[in-house]
C-alpha cells in the first residue's frame, strides 16, 4: 500500500497545488502516493453551511467547530485507520526531518488545516491530533503549512526523488547542513569551481565535504552544532 494524505481543509481547490509539479507530481501519477483534498464545510449540518463559532469567553475572530470537524475525521479516517492525524499548527512540535522520515515510512496521514483563531481544543484532544509547527510566525491557514510538511514527506517515499543516495548529505540528514555544491563552468565571473572537487580524489572529495559541513554549521546553527557534539548523540 503506497503513502496516502487525506486532507481536511476550507479550501480543498488550493491542493494539489505545488505537489503536482516535478516529481511529487509524477509520484501522484504514478501512484507512489495519493491525495485527497476534503472541503470540512460539507460536513456542516445547518442550511448557511456554518463550519465556526465565536470564542467562548471573548476575543477576536472564529474557532472552528468541534462537533463538525470531528465528524470530517471520524468520516475520512475511522477507528482502525492507521494514520497519524496531525493538526497544523503554530503551538504544535516544529517539524523536523525526523519526524518527515518516519510518516515517510508510514501508511500515511491524516492532517488537518485550521483557519480562523484555530479549533476547538475538545476535538485536538479527542481525536488525538498530533500538533505540528512549521515555524515560530502566524499563518493564516494551515493549507500552506500541510504542503510544506508532505513536500517534506513525500520526497522521502521510496521511488519519488530516483537516486537511492540523494538524501544521505543533504541538510539536517546527518544532524549538520550541506556543504557547497557547484557545477560547470569551470570558471563563473572569475571564480574556478575548488580544485579538491574536480581532482577525482574521492577521499579527499568527501574529507572536505565533511569540513565544510561542519564550519557552517557551527557559524549558522550553533544549536545543531551542540546537539551534534554532544556525547548523548546517537550515532548514525
Ligand atoms: N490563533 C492561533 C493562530 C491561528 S492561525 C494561535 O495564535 O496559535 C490559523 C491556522 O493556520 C492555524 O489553526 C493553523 O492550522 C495554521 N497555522 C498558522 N501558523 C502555523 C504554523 N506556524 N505552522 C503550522 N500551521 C500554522
Amino acid at each position: 500500500m503506497s503513502f496516502s494524505a487525506d486532507i481536511i481543509t476550507l479550501f480543498p481547490d488550493l491542493f494539489p497545488g505545488p505537489l503536482g509539479a516535478s516529481v511529487l507530481g509524477r509520484g501522484l501519477s504514478d501512484d507512489l502516493w495519493s491525495l485527497r483534498a476534503t472541503n470540512l464545510r460539507d460536513f456542516a449540518t445547518d442550511k448557511h453551511r456554518t463550519v465556526d463559532d465565536s470564542p467562548s469567553g471573548g476575543g477576536a475572530g472564529m474557532v472552528l467547530k468541534p462537533d463538525i470537524l470531528a465528524a470530517a475525521i471520524d468520516t475520512i479516517a475511522p477507528q482502525g485507520d492507521p494514520r497519524p492525524r496531525i493538526l497544523m499548527s503554530p503551538r504544535g512540535k516544529p517539524l523536523t526531518q525526523k519526524r518527515a522520515r518516519e510518516l515517510a515510512l508510514g501508511p500515511g496521514a491524516v492532517i488537518v488545516c485550521g483557519r480562523f483563531e484555530g479549533i476547538d481544543q475538545r476535538v485536538i484532544d479527542g481525536r488525538q491530533l498530533e500538533e505540528i509547527s512549521i515555524g515560530d510566525y502566524v499563518l493564516a491557514g494551515g493549507e500552506v503549512a500541510a504542503m510544506v510538511l508532505l513536500e517534506a514527506v513525500v520526497r522521502l517515499i521510496p521511488g519519488v526523488l530516483g537516486g537511492v543516495d540523494s538524501h544521505a548529505d543533504e541538510s539536517f540528514e546527518n544532524g549538520l547542513l550541506e556543504y557547497p555544491q557547484y557545477t560547470r563552468p569551470q570558471s563563473f565571473e572569475g571564480v574556478d569551481i575548488p580544485a579538491v572537487l574536480t581532482s577525482g580524489d574521492h577521499g579527499k572529495i568527501a574529507k572536505w565535504r565533511g569540513e565544510q559541513s561542519l564550519a557552517i554549521t557551527a557559524a549558522r546553527r550553533p544549536d545543531l552544532m551542540a546537539a551534534y557534539s554532544s556525547p548523548k548523540r546517537p550515532k548514525a
